[in-house]
Protein backbone atom coordinates (compact mmCIF):
# COMPACT_ATOMS: atom_id res chain seq x y z
CA UNK A 1 0.00 0.00 0.00
CA UNK A 2 1.60 3.49 -0.79
CA UNK A 3 1.61 6.00 1.28
CA UNK A 4 0.64 9.77 0.32
CA UNK A 5 0.83 13.22 1.17
CA UNK A 6 -2.52 14.51 2.87
CA UNK A 7 -5.77 13.64 1.66
CA UNK A 8 -8.34 17.18 2.16
CA UNK A 9 -11.93 15.68 2.33
CA UNK A 10 -14.15 18.41 1.04
CA UNK A 11 -13.64 20.34 -2.38
CA UNK A 12 -15.50 23.60 -1.25
CA UNK A 13 -13.50 26.65 -0.72
CA UNK A 14 -12.67 25.50 2.19
CA UNK A 15 -10.63 22.29 1.38
CA UNK A 16 -9.34 23.94 -2.03
CA UNK A 17 -7.95 27.23 0.21
CA UNK A 18 -6.00 24.91 2.33
CA UNK A 19 -5.20 21.97 -0.50
CA UNK A 20 -3.80 25.21 -2.24
CA UNK A 21 -1.27 26.67 0.43
CA UNK A 22 -0.57 22.97 1.49
CA UNK A 23 1.01 22.58 -1.94
CA UNK A 24 2.56 26.00 -1.95
CA UNK A 25 4.29 24.70 1.16
CA UNK A 26 5.48 22.16 -0.89
CA UNK A 27 3.48 18.67 0.60
CA UNK A 28 1.82 16.52 -1.73
CA UNK A 29 -2.21 16.89 -1.21
CA UNK A 30 -4.79 14.95 -2.62
CA UNK A 31 -8.55 16.35 -2.74
CA UNK A 32 -11.60 14.38 -2.04
CA UNK A 33 -15.55 14.94 -2.87
CA UNK A 34 -18.77 13.03 -2.90
CA UNK A 35 -19.90 14.92 -5.64
CA UNK A 36 -19.24 15.42 -9.40
CA UNK A 37 -17.32 18.73 -9.06
CA UNK A 38 -16.00 21.07 -6.54
CA UNK A 39 -17.58 24.62 -5.18
CA UNK A 40 -19.91 23.00 -2.55
CA UNK A 41 -22.29 25.34 -1.75
CA UNK A 42 -21.16 28.18 -4.21
CA UNK A 43 -22.46 26.30 -6.70
CA UNK A 44 -24.63 27.05 -9.81
CA UNK A 45 -27.42 25.58 -11.43
CA UNK A 46 -27.26 25.00 -15.43
CA UNK A 47 -29.84 24.37 -17.76
CA UNK A 48 -30.40 24.79 -21.51
CA UNK A 49 -29.85 28.66 -22.26
CA UNK A 50 -30.19 29.37 -18.64
CA UNK A 51 -27.96 29.37 -15.35
CA UNK A 52 -28.75 30.38 -11.68
CA UNK A 53 -26.02 30.80 -8.54
CA UNK A 54 -28.65 28.52 -5.92
CA UNK A 55 -25.84 28.64 -2.78
CA UNK A 56 -23.63 31.74 -1.93
CA UNK A 57 -24.91 34.70 -3.50
CA UNK A 58 -21.60 36.78 -3.11
CA UNK A 59 -19.25 37.44 -1.07
CA UNK A 60 -17.25 40.00 1.27
CA UNK A 61 -13.08 39.71 1.23
CA UNK A 62 -12.57 42.19 4.73
CA UNK A 63 -9.16 40.39 5.29
CA UNK A 64 -6.25 41.19 3.73
CA UNK A 65 -4.96 38.24 2.96
CA UNK A 66 -8.49 37.10 1.47
CA UNK A 67 -8.50 40.45 -0.42
CA UNK A 68 -4.97 39.20 -2.15
CA UNK A 69 -6.32 36.19 -3.29
CA UNK A 70 -9.69 38.16 -4.50
CA UNK A 71 -7.48 40.29 -6.37
CA UNK A 72 -5.61 37.51 -8.27
CA UNK A 73 -9.11 35.87 -8.82
CA UNK A 74 -10.15 38.89 -10.74
CA UNK A 75 -6.60 39.09 -12.69
CA UNK A 76 -7.50 35.43 -13.75
CA UNK A 77 -11.51 36.30 -14.86
CA UNK A 78 -13.21 33.92 -11.83
CA UNK A 79 -14.43 37.08 -9.67
CA UNK A 80 -15.40 40.12 -10.09
CA UNK A 81 -17.56 42.86 -7.85
CA UNK A 82 -21.31 42.98 -8.18
CA UNK A 83 -22.69 46.17 -7.73
CA UNK A 84 -26.75 45.54 -7.80
CA UNK A 85 -29.45 47.86 -7.37
CA UNK A 86 -29.92 46.82 -3.68
CA UNK A 87 -33.27 47.14 -1.61
CA UNK A 88 -34.42 46.12 1.51
CA UNK A 89 -38.11 45.16 1.73
CA UNK A 90 -39.79 45.92 4.72
CA UNK A 91 -43.42 45.15 4.36
CA UNK A 92 -44.37 43.03 1.65
CA UNK A 93 -48.07 43.81 2.44
CA UNK A 94 -47.97 47.45 0.11
CA UNK A 95 -44.08 45.81 -1.31
CA UNK A 96 -43.15 49.30 0.31
CA UNK A 97 -38.77 49.58 0.15
CA UNK A 98 -36.56 51.10 1.90
CA UNK A 99 -32.74 51.57 0.17
CA UNK A 100 -29.98 51.08 3.07
CA UNK A 101 -27.05 52.98 2.24
CA UNK A 102 -25.21 51.43 4.31
CA UNK A 103 -25.48 47.95 1.77
CA UNK A 104 -24.19 49.79 -0.65
CA UNK A 105 -21.12 50.75 0.80
CA UNK A 106 -20.06 46.43 1.21
CA UNK A 107 -17.61 45.50 -1.83
CA UNK A 108 -20.19 42.87 -3.07
CA UNK A 109 -17.93 39.75 -5.20
CA UNK A 110 -19.18 37.06 -7.35
CA UNK A 111 -17.71 34.26 -9.39
CA UNK A 112 -17.34 34.74 -12.85
CA UNK A 113 -19.06 33.64 -15.52
CA UNK A 114 -20.78 31.96 -12.51
CA UNK A 115 -20.11 31.32 -8.73
CA UNK A 116 -18.50 27.98 -8.95
CA UNK A 117 -15.65 29.63 -11.27
CA UNK A 118 -13.31 30.40 -8.15
CA UNK A 119 -13.37 26.81 -6.94
CA UNK A 120 -12.82 25.72 -10.27
CA UNK A 121 -10.01 27.93 -10.77
CA UNK A 122 -8.19 26.42 -7.26
CA UNK A 123 -9.48 23.04 -8.04
CA UNK A 124 -7.61 23.25 -11.42
CA UNK A 125 -3.99 23.22 -9.80
CA UNK A 126 -5.12 20.80 -7.33
CA UNK A 127 -5.53 15.91 -7.85
CA UNK A 128 -8.72 15.90 -7.18
CA UNK A 129 -11.20 12.66 -6.66
CA UNK A 130 -14.79 13.42 -7.19
CA UNK A 131 -17.61 10.79 -6.37
CA UNK A 132 -15.98 10.07 -3.52
CA UNK A 133 -18.14 9.62 -0.42
CA UNK A 134 -15.65 9.21 2.82
CA UNK A 135 -17.66 7.08 4.91
CA UNK A 136 -14.89 6.21 7.38
CA UNK A 137 -11.57 6.97 8.10
CA UNK A 138 -8.81 4.39 9.98
CA UNK A 139 -5.66 5.61 11.93
CA UNK A 140 -3.09 2.36 11.34
CA UNK A 141 0.30 2.60 11.70
CA UNK A 142 0.95 3.44 8.19
CA UNK A 143 -0.98 6.38 8.15
CA UNK A 144 -4.65 6.94 7.61
CA UNK A 145 -7.02 4.82 5.63
CA UNK A 146 -10.34 6.04 4.25
CA UNK A 147 -12.92 3.93 3.05
CA UNK A 148 -15.65 5.46 0.73
CA UNK A 149 -18.98 4.92 -0.43
CA UNK A 150 -18.30 4.55 -4.26
CA UNK A 151 -14.82 2.93 -3.78
CA UNK A 152 -14.29 0.83 -0.95
CA UNK A 153 -10.94 1.16 1.31
CA UNK A 154 -8.65 2.98 -1.25
CA UNK A 155 -5.68 1.98 -1.68
CA UNK A 156 -3.09 4.53 -0.09
CA UNK A 157 -2.43 5.62 2.77
CA UNK A 158 -2.23 9.26 4.03
CA UNK A 159 0.13 11.05 6.71
CA UNK A 160 -2.69 13.35 7.61
CA UNK A 161 -6.55 13.91 7.00
CA UNK A 162 -8.60 17.18 7.40
CA UNK A 163 -12.27 17.77 6.75
CA UNK A 164 -13.64 20.73 5.28
CA UNK A 165 -17.15 19.62 4.94
CA UNK A 166 -20.01 20.72 7.05
CA UNK A 167 -20.39 20.20 10.83
CA UNK A 168 -23.22 17.54 10.54
CA UNK A 169 -21.40 15.93 8.27
CA UNK A 170 -18.31 15.64 10.24
CA UNK A 171 -19.79 14.45 13.17
CA UNK A 172 -20.03 11.02 12.22
CA UNK A 173 -16.84 10.53 10.53
CA UNK A 174 -14.73 11.76 13.56
CA UNK A 175 -16.94 9.64 16.37
CA UNK A 176 -14.97 6.50 16.45
CA UNK A 177 -11.03 8.38 15.97
CA UNK A 178 -11.65 11.66 17.69
CA UNK A 179 -14.59 12.36 19.70
CA UNK A 180 -13.20 15.39 20.99
CA UNK A 181 -13.47 16.97 17.25
CA UNK A 182 -16.83 15.05 16.95
CA UNK A 183 -18.34 17.08 19.90
CA UNK A 184 -16.74 20.04 18.46
CA UNK A 185 -18.68 20.04 15.46
CA UNK A 186 -21.49 18.56 17.24
CA UNK A 187 -22.00 21.67 18.62
CA UNK A 188 -22.11 23.82 15.80
CA UNK A 189 -25.69 23.99 14.78
CA UNK A 190 -26.57 24.11 10.70
CA UNK A 191 -29.78 25.44 9.56
CA UNK A 192 -31.39 24.33 6.56
CA UNK A 193 -32.39 26.90 3.19
CA UNK A 194 -34.74 26.67 0.41
CA UNK A 195 -33.46 28.02 -2.92
CA UNK A 196 -36.11 28.44 -6.04
CA UNK A 197 -34.87 29.47 -8.75
CA UNK A 198 -37.17 31.28 -11.59
CA UNK A 199 -36.93 31.73 -15.22
CA UNK A 200 -38.45 34.21 -17.00
CA UNK A 201 -39.20 35.05 -20.83
CA UNK A 202 -38.63 38.87 -20.46
CA UNK A 203 -36.74 41.39 -18.09
CA UNK A 204 -38.73 41.04 -14.67
CA UNK A 205 -40.19 45.00 -13.76
CA UNK A 206 -38.92 45.11 -10.42
CA UNK A 207 -36.98 48.61 -9.87
CA UNK A 208 -34.10 46.81 -8.10
CA UNK A 209 -31.21 43.43 -9.24
CA UNK A 210 -31.62 42.62 -5.61
CA UNK A 211 -33.41 42.73 -1.64
CA UNK A 212 -33.21 41.78 1.72
CA UNK A 213 -36.71 40.55 2.76
CA UNK A 214 -37.97 41.06 6.26
CA UNK A 215 -41.21 39.84 6.01
CA UNK A 216 -42.72 36.43 4.67
CA UNK A 217 -41.12 33.80 3.84
CA UNK A 218 -38.62 34.84 1.24
CA UNK A 219 -35.23 36.62 2.89
CA UNK A 220 -33.23 37.28 -0.29
CA UNK A 221 -34.25 37.45 -3.78
CA UNK A 222 -31.57 38.54 -6.63
CA UNK A 223 -31.76 38.89 -10.67
CA UNK A 224 -28.61 36.57 -11.16
CA UNK A 225 -28.26 37.57 -14.48
CA UNK A 226 -27.45 41.58 -13.25
CA UNK A 227 -24.73 39.59 -12.09
CA UNK A 228 -21.16 40.26 -13.74
CA UNK A 229 -20.20 37.86 -16.85
CA UNK A 230 -23.81 35.93 -16.77
CA UNK A 231 -25.57 35.49 -20.37
CA UNK A 232 -28.75 34.11 -21.30
CA UNK A 233 -32.21 34.14 -19.73
CA UNK A 234 -33.81 36.17 -17.27
CA UNK A 235 -33.32 34.22 -13.93
CA UNK A 236 -34.18 34.80 -10.39
CA UNK A 237 -32.89 33.19 -7.60
CA UNK A 238 -35.35 33.64 -4.25
CA UNK A 239 -34.14 32.13 -0.35
CA UNK A 240 -36.50 31.67 2.55
CA UNK A 241 -35.27 32.69 5.60
CA UNK A 242 -33.32 29.96 7.76
CA UNK A 243 -36.88 29.86 10.34
CA UNK A 244 -39.48 29.57 7.17
CA UNK A 245 -36.63 26.68 6.04
CA UNK A 246 -36.20 25.06 8.85
CA UNK A 247 -40.00 25.21 9.79
CA UNK A 248 -40.64 23.35 5.95
CA UNK A 249 -37.28 21.46 5.90
CA UNK A 250 -39.41 17.91 5.20
CA UNK A 251 -41.88 19.52 3.01
CA UNK A 252 -42.75 18.81 -0.99
CA UNK A 253 -40.18 20.82 -3.22
CA UNK A 254 -43.88 21.53 -5.15
CA UNK A 255 -45.71 23.06 -1.81
CA UNK A 256 -42.48 24.97 -1.22
CA UNK A 257 -42.36 26.46 -4.70
CA UNK A 258 -46.29 27.51 -4.71
CA UNK A 259 -45.24 29.20 -0.94
CA UNK A 260 -42.24 31.54 -1.98
CA UNK A 261 -44.03 32.31 -5.45
CA UNK A 262 -46.61 33.43 -3.67
CA UNK A 263 -44.31 35.44 -1.63
CA UNK A 264 -42.47 37.02 -5.02
CA UNK A 265 -45.83 37.61 -6.58
CA UNK A 266 -46.55 39.78 -3.54
CA UNK A 267 -43.58 41.35 -3.28
CA UNK A 268 -44.41 42.50 -7.13
CA UNK A 269 -42.75 39.75 -9.31
CA UNK A 270 -44.51 38.34 -12.14
CA UNK A 271 -45.54 34.63 -12.81
CA UNK A 272 -42.18 32.54 -14.25
CA UNK A 273 -42.32 30.32 -16.91
CA UNK A 274 -40.49 27.79 -15.19
CA UNK A 275 -38.89 27.14 -11.75
CA UNK A 276 -37.11 24.47 -10.05
CA UNK A 277 -36.80 24.29 -6.18
CA UNK A 278 -33.27 22.86 -4.72
CA UNK A 279 -33.54 21.96 -0.99
CA UNK A 280 -30.22 23.28 1.13
CA UNK A 281 -30.11 20.73 4.07
CA UNK A 282 -26.81 22.52 5.95
CA UNK A 283 -26.68 26.39 4.65
CA UNK A 284 -25.20 28.43 7.48
CA UNK A 285 -24.66 27.94 11.00
CA UNK A 286 -26.94 28.90 13.89
CA UNK A 287 -24.44 29.93 16.29
CA UNK A 288 -21.26 31.44 15.29
CA UNK A 289 -18.63 29.71 16.21
CA UNK A 290 -14.75 31.43 16.21
CA UNK A 291 -12.14 28.35 16.30
CA UNK A 292 -11.02 29.18 13.23
CA UNK A 293 -9.80 25.22 12.51
CA UNK A 294 -8.87 22.12 14.37
CA UNK A 295 -5.22 20.25 14.16
CA UNK A 296 -4.03 17.52 16.26
CA UNK A 297 -0.91 17.10 15.36
CA UNK A 298 0.00 13.98 17.03
CA UNK A 299 -3.33 12.09 15.41
CA UNK A 300 -2.73 13.94 12.16
CA UNK A 301 -6.08 15.34 12.04
CA UNK A 302 -7.53 18.18 11.14
CA UNK A 303 -11.24 20.21 10.60
CA UNK A 304 -11.75 23.49 8.06
CA UNK A 305 -14.78 25.29 6.93
CA UNK A 306 -17.12 27.63 7.02
CA UNK A 307 -18.89 26.19 10.12
CA UNK A 308 -15.38 26.91 12.29
CA UNK A 309 -15.14 30.71 11.70
CA UNK A 310 -18.16 32.63 10.81
CA UNK A 311 -19.99 30.56 8.32
CA UNK A 312 -19.71 32.63 5.14
CA UNK A 313 -17.04 32.55 2.31
CA UNK A 314 -14.69 34.61 3.76
CA UNK A 315 -14.64 33.09 6.74
CA UNK A 316 -14.10 29.52 5.12
CA UNK A 317 -11.29 30.45 2.88
CA UNK A 318 -9.43 31.79 5.89
CA UNK A 319 -9.86 28.50 7.99
CA UNK A 320 -9.11 26.78 5.46
CA UNK A 321 -5.43 28.52 4.93
CA UNK A 322 -5.06 28.59 8.51
CA UNK A 323 -5.44 25.13 8.65
CA UNK A 324 -2.38 24.35 6.10
CA UNK A 325 -0.03 26.89 8.17
CA UNK A 326 -0.48 24.97 11.13
CA UNK A 327 -0.10 21.26 9.10
CA UNK A 328 2.54 22.69 7.10
CA UNK A 329 4.10 24.82 10.40
P1 LIG B 1 -18.88 23.52 1.49
O1 LIG B 1 -18.92 24.50 0.39
O2 LIG B 1 -20.16 22.97 1.99
O3 LIG B 1 -17.92 22.33 1.02
C1 LIG B 1 -17.93 21.09 1.65
C2 LIG B 1 -17.70 20.00 0.60
O4 LIG B 1 -17.59 18.75 1.29
C3 LIG B 1 -18.86 19.85 -0.38
O5 LIG B 1 -18.37 19.99 -1.69
C4 LIG B 1 -19.41 18.46 -0.10
O6 LIG B 1 -19.84 17.79 -1.28
C5 LIG B 1 -18.20 17.76 0.50
N1 LIG B 1 -18.53 16.65 1.41
C6 LIG B 1 -19.36 16.65 2.47
N2 LIG B 1 -19.35 15.44 3.09
C7 LIG B 1 -18.47 14.66 2.40
C8 LIG B 1 -18.02 13.32 2.55
N3 LIG B 1 -18.44 12.52 3.53
N4 LIG B 1 -17.12 12.86 1.64
C9 LIG B 1 -16.66 13.63 0.63
N5 LIG B 1 -17.06 14.92 0.45
C10 LIG B 1 -17.94 15.43 1.33
N6 LIG B 1 -21.75 32.85 1.99
C11 LIG B 1 -21.42 34.12 1.72
O7 LIG B 1 -20.29 34.53 1.96
N7 LIG B 1 -22.35 34.96 1.17
C12 LIG B 1 -23.61 34.55 0.84
O8 LIG B 1 -24.40 35.29 0.28
C13 LIG B 1 -23.98 33.21 1.15
N8 LIG B 1 -25.23 32.76 0.90
C14 LIG B 1 -25.51 31.44 1.07
C15 LIG B 1 -26.77 30.93 0.70
C16 LIG B 1 -27.04 29.58 0.79
C17 LIG B 1 -28.38 29.05 0.40
C18 LIG B 1 -26.03 28.70 1.21
C19 LIG B 1 -26.27 27.21 1.19
C20 LIG B 1 -24.80 29.19 1.60
C21 LIG B 1 -24.53 30.54 1.57
N9 LIG B 1 -23.31 31.08 1.97
C22 LIG B 1 -23.00 32.37 1.72
C23 LIG B 1 -22.37 30.26 2.71
C24 LIG B 1 -21.20 29.79 1.82
O9 LIG B 1 -21.69 29.14 0.70
C25 LIG B 1 -20.35 28.86 2.68
O10 LIG B 1 -19.95 29.55 3.86
C26 LIG B 1 -19.09 28.35 1.99
O11 LIG B 1 -19.30 28.07 0.63
C27 LIG B 1 -18.68 27.09 2.76
O12 LIG B 1 -17.53 26.52 2.22
P2 LIG B 1 -16.95 25.20 2.86
O13 LIG B 1 -15.81 24.79 2.02
O14 LIG B 1 -16.74 25.40 4.31
O15 LIG B 1 -18.13 24.11 2.76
Amino acid sequence: MSKSGVAVIGAGIAGLSCATALQQAGITVQVFDKSRGPAGRMSTRRGDGWQCDHGAQYFTARHPDFRVEVARWEQHGVASLWSPRLQVLGDGKNAATDTITSQRSVDRFVGTPRMTAPARFLAETLTSRYETTVKELQPTESGWRIFSAEHGWLDETFEAVLLAVPAPQATPLMQSVAPDFAALAASATMRGSWALMLRFDEAVELPFDAAFVNTGPLRWMARDNSKPGREGQETWLLHASAEWSEAHIEDDAEEVSRALLLAFNQLGGQAPQAWSAHRWRYADTAMQLDHMCAWDAQRRLGLCGDWLNGGKVEGAWLSGTALAKLVAG
